[in-house]
Order: structure tokens, then C-alpha cells, then sequence
């Protein structure tokens, strides 16, 4: 009998997780990039080191990438790091966005060239948390208008950020509560065709997230950072994605990793996420890919080749 019930257990195909298995297409809407100029090194918070410098990251994050079959990546950065991790992107992985803090660093002629031009695709990472502002506030008015115009998606970071980040001079305006996802409602309402999608799922505030996306449609959100970076933000995901899920809202939360100078948080984000066991196959299969190629429009020829990369 106990030889018989081994048997069984053994003959149990394992159960086998999405990437890994099948290494079926990934798409990462939550990628940062950077230049010489920009970029800096630090320990993670569990202590791990970044890479040493700017060509090192850019080289690990790829590795990482095609690790994992990450077809495609937003990558959020100044205008020149994005423009040169573009340079180097032999197999057209990368989208084009934009790092910004505040509606003061754009300017509107600039702005609208850079989307006739194609180096703007995606509005974002919008960081407006860390400079005192939210998304409805008026300043952000004309770009939002310009986005909603030429149909480019933004990408507002929601929840909060780093211990601490508030006594940085650069970043004394940052509040947590700017990151509720409840203050861009009004953006919502005055814009209903703007493509949008909060980072982070709201963090602290994922209730209000799922609740927003329950009442907008057109609402998507991405799960990065959450996955990795903490332990609380972990929990956070876990709760966020259960009510997402009873929320029916599932098929709007898409895959992000938000690695910053840290490129082995991709491979923690996408295992976290495969080892979540209260979502099927077909979740992971949406969270990983389809939400986000519904989302960024992305046709056949867009995706022809994303299977067996
Ligand atoms: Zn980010």
C-alpha cells in the first residue's frame, strides 16, 4: 500500500510554474533606465548590491530579460538614458517612457514634438508623490489633454516610496497620501479616452485601487515593486490581487517588475508572482502578457515572434 501511494505522489506531474515551464512571453510595464550621468548604486533592502555601473546594469537587466522571455519592457528614465538603452536594444524590446516628478520639468511644445517623433510612448513613470503633487492637479492639465489627443498611456506611481525619503531636500514635499488612487479620480471623469494604469496597484491603498478600477473600465494597474521589495509590500500584492480577483477585475492587472539599479529583482518578481497559488494558470497567463498587450494596443505584427523568443 505505502509503495502504492508513493507511486502515485511521484507519478503527480509537478506542478510547474508559468515562466519557467513553458517560457511563455512576459511583458514588463515597469522598468527604469539610466544613463552615466544618472545613475548610483546601493543595497537593496535586503542588502544586495547593484550592478557597478550604468553599462553593467543595462547589460544585467537584458540578460535578466531574455532569461525570462521578456518580449517587452516600458523603460522610464531622462530622456537621454531612455534614448540610449534604446540604442543598444538588438531585439526592439523597450518602450519608450519618461521619468517624471512634477509638471515643471515639461514643457508642452517639447512634449507633443517628442510623441510626433515617437520617443515618447507611454507618459511615465509619472513620480508626482515626491514632488508635492497628484495627477489631477492643473498643472498636469495640458499633457494629460495632449496623451488623451495622440492616445499615448500614462503611468502614475500610487502608494508610497522609501523610508525616510520625505528628509531628502529633492523629495521634501513627498506625502504618502498623495499616492491614494482616489485623487485621480477627477483625471478619470475629465478624461474618459486617456489610457491609464496606476504603478503599484496603490500599495497601501490597493482597497481604493480595485475598488477605482471596479468603477472605471478603462482603469489598469501594474503589480511592481510589490513584489519584491519588502515584505509588507508583498502582503500588500497578495491582498490586492485576491480582491482583484473577486472584484472580477483581473484582466486589467498587469506584470511589473520595477528592478530600478537592481536587475535580480526581476527574476524575485516573476518567481513571487508564480508562487502565488490562489491564481490559475490563465490568471498568471493575463497578469504576465494578454492584460498588457490589450492595454498598450499591441496588433499581430507587433507581437509576431513573441512565442518562441
Ligand atoms: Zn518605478
Amino acid at each position: 500500500m505505502k509503495v502504492m501511494i508513493l507511486l502515485a505522489i511521484l507519478l503527480i506531474p509537478a506542478v510547474t510554474s508559468y515562466a519557467q515551464s513553458e517560457l511563455l512571453p512576459i511583458i514588463d510595464m515597469h522598468v527604469h533606465c539610466y544613463d552615466n550621468e544618472s545613475y548610483f548604486t546601493s543595497p537593496d533592502m535586503y542588502g544586495t548590491q547593484s550592478p557597478e555601473n550604468a553599462d553593467a546594469h543595462l547589460n544585467q537587466t537584458y540578460e535578466m530579460m531574455k532569461k525570462y522571455n521578456i518580449v517587452k519592457a516600458v523603460i522610464f528614465g531622462s530622456v537621454n538614458a531612455v534614448e540610449s538603452w534604446v540604442l543598444k536594444d538588438t531585439d526592439k524590446r523597450f518602450i519608450r517612457g519618461l521619468m517624471v516628478f512634477s509638471p515643471q520639468e515639461l514643457d508642452t511644445i517639447q512634449f507633443e514634438n517628442m510623441i510626433k517623433e515617437g520617443k515618447l510612448e507611454v507618459f511615465g513613470e509619472i513620480g508626482a508623490v515626491y514632488a508635492g503633487y497628484d495627477l489631477s492637479d492643473p498643472e498636469f492639465e495640458p499633457y494629460l489633454k495632449i496623451c488623451e489627443r495622440y492616445d499615448i498611456p500614462v503611468a502614475i506611481h500610487t502608494g508610497g516610496g522609501p523610508p525616510e525619503i520625505s528628509y531628502v531636500e529633492r523629495f521634501k514635499n513627498y506625502r504618502i497620501t498623495l499616492g491614494d488612487p482616489f485623487l485621480i479620480e477627477d483625471v478619470l471623469i475629465k478624461h474618459p479616452k486617456l489610457r491609464i494604469y496606476l504603478m503599484h496597484a496603490g500599495e497601501v491603498f490597493y482597497e481604493h485601487a480595485v475598488r477605482l478600477m471596479f468603477a472605471y473600465p478603462q482603469l489598469y494597474t501594474d503589480i511592481a515593486v510589490l513584489l519584491w521589495i519588502h515584505p509588507l509590500t508583498k502582503s500588500y500584492v497578495v491582498d490586492f490581487l485576491k480582491r482583484a480577483k473577486e472584484a472580477n477585475v483581473l484582466d486589467r492587472v498587469m506584470f511589473g517588475s520595477d528592478q530600478m539599479i537592481w536587475p535580480h529583482a526581476i527574476e524575485k518578481s516573476i518567481e513571487y508572482l508564480n508562487s502565488l497559488n490562489f491564481l490559475t494558470e490563465e490568471d498568471k497567463k493575463d497578469i504576465f502578457y494578454n492584460n498588457a498587450i490589450k492595454f498598450l494596443k499591441l496588433n499581430e505584427k507587433d507581437i509576431t515572434g513573441d512565442q518562441k523568443r
